[in-house]
Formats: C-alpha cells, sequence, structure tokens
C-alpha cells in the first residue's frame, strides 16, 4: 500500500511528496521547531535580518532575484511589509515626541479636513508610505510599460522598497527623540534618504541605467503627487458635505 501525502493526497514514494515538496513524515512540533521557526523569521540566514540587509545593500537586483528566480532566499513581500510596520510603530511609540502642527501647511491649507491630512501624513511618513504603495505601483508600471513584468510584480517591488523604506523613517523617531529640538532637519534628511533609497531601488530594478533611475526617481514624485491630489480632492469634498 502506497502512502498518501498530507498536504495534496498524492501518492507519496520519496522521503518527499513529487508533486507538492512536503516531507512524508512531518517532524514533531517541540522546542527545536519552536526555536527554528523564529529563528527562521528573525533570521539571519535567509529571514527578516537577511532580507533587511540584503534590500538595504542591493535592493533592485535581490527584488529581481525574488521575482525570477528564488522564493526561498528572502522574507515574502507582505509579511516583511507587516513586519517593518510593526517595527515602526514600536520604535515611533518610543521615541515618541510632540510634533508641532506644521505652520507652513496651515497657510496653504487653513482649517481644513486637507491640512489636517496632510498634517498627519507629514508626522507619519511610514504609514503614509503604505498609502502611497497604490499610486506609484500604477505609474512605475506605466513609465516602466515596456518591461515584461505585470502589474503584480511591480507591486512586490514597490512592496519591498516602500517596507525598506519605512524603516528608513524610524530613523526620524530615533533622531526626533535624541535631538528633540531638529524635528525639521530630522524629518527632512530621513524623507531624502528614504526618497533615494526607494528610487535608487525601484531604478535598480529594472536594470543598472541612469535612464531607469530617473524613471524610477519621476515615478516616486507622481505616485507622491498623485496622493497629494486625491487628498486634497477628498478633503475639499468632505468638507463641503459637512459644511453644507
Ligand atoms: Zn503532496
Amino acid at each position: 500500500m502506497t502512502e498518501k501525502c498530507g498536504n495534496c493526497n498524492e501518492a507519496v514514494t520519496g522521503d518527499f511528496c513529487n508533486s507538492c515538496g512536503q516531507a512524508r513524515e512531518l517532524k514533531k512540533i517541540d522546542r527545536n521547531y519552536v526555536i527554528q521557526e523564529l529563528l527562521s523569521l528573525v533570521g539571519y540566514e535567509n529571514g527578516f535580518i537577511f532580507t533587511f540587509r540584503e534590500l538595504l545593500v542591493n535592493p533592485g537586483e535581490v527584488i529581481r532575484e525574488y521575482i525570477t528566480r528564488n522564493r526561498q532566499k528572502i522574507t515574502k513581500p507582505i509579511t516583511f511589509l507587516i513586519l517593518t510596520s510593526v517595527i515602526y510603530t514600536l520604535i515611533s511609540h518610543y521615541f515618541k515626541t510632540d510634533i508641532p502642527y506644521n505652520d507652513q501647511l496651515k497657510k496653504d491649507y487653513g482649517n481644513s479636513s486637507v491640512f489636517e491630512i496632510m498634517n498627519w501624513v507629514q508626522n507619519n511618513y511610514g504609514y503614509s508610505n503604505l498609502l502611497l504603495i497604490l499610486p506609484i505601483t500604477c505609474w512605475t508600471r506605466l513609465l516602466f510599460r515596456k518591461s515584461n513584468y505585470n502589474f503584480y510584480e511591480t507591486c512586490v517591488v514597490i512592496c519591498f522598497v516602500m517596507a525598506e523604506g519605512m524603516l528608513l523613517f524610524s530613523l526620524e523617531s530615533i533622531l526626533n527623540g535624541l535631538f528633540p529640538g531638529m524635528i525639521v532637519i530630522n524629518e527632512t534628511v530621513t524623507f531624502i534618504l528614504a526618497f533615494f533609497y526607494i528610487g535608487w531601488g525601484i531604478g535598480q530594478f529594472y536594470g543598472k541605467k541612469i535612464k531607469n533611475y530617473f524613471k524610477a526617481f519621476f515615478a516616486y514624485s507622481l505616485g507622491m503627487i498623485t496622493f497629494q491630489i486625491i487628498v486634497i480632492v477628498v478633503g475639499i469634498t468632505y468638507d463641503m458635505i459637512m459644511k453644507g
């Protein structure tokens, strides 16, 4: 009698299922198993720390390898995004500083919902980054439409660089905690850092050409502008409805 795979029910002859790759005999869940699972999540081998380091040094190439050749090496994009969001949240709560209302924004938008949203966006670049994923993906897909990557593959690229960018934005909270008198400078420094990182990562993914880096920065900027336009339209509409 042949054994059946516990996952896909195909007949298994060797140590692994030919059809889905699951091991014939599962390892017992014990202390080792738990330690292994934790290590593989955090891990230096192919877990979070490894992914963070690889994405920092060589973002475009690492993501291209993930999409085209090897999905085992680095953490999956959505998992990575969730982990970086958690870390960003923890760091920004730990170094919490009271950020004053932005006077320039107040001048531009007055006491409107647009001002409230813009102010939130500026003080929470990390989270705003997540909202930027969709518009930036659309622009990137449009500007690099001659490449063979579809919308979802493009979205994975943007997900990875934005997730890594989120960790760079955590730097702002740390700097604000260390140098509370320099909030504007801290914000500017981290923003420039993350902006260049994200543009550089996207450009590198499509091949190391000057043209691609330009298109990448363009896609990122257009994504941000599109997002701001949406915020302004939504804010004004909301105020019009609420105030009659
Ligand atoms: Zn199977």
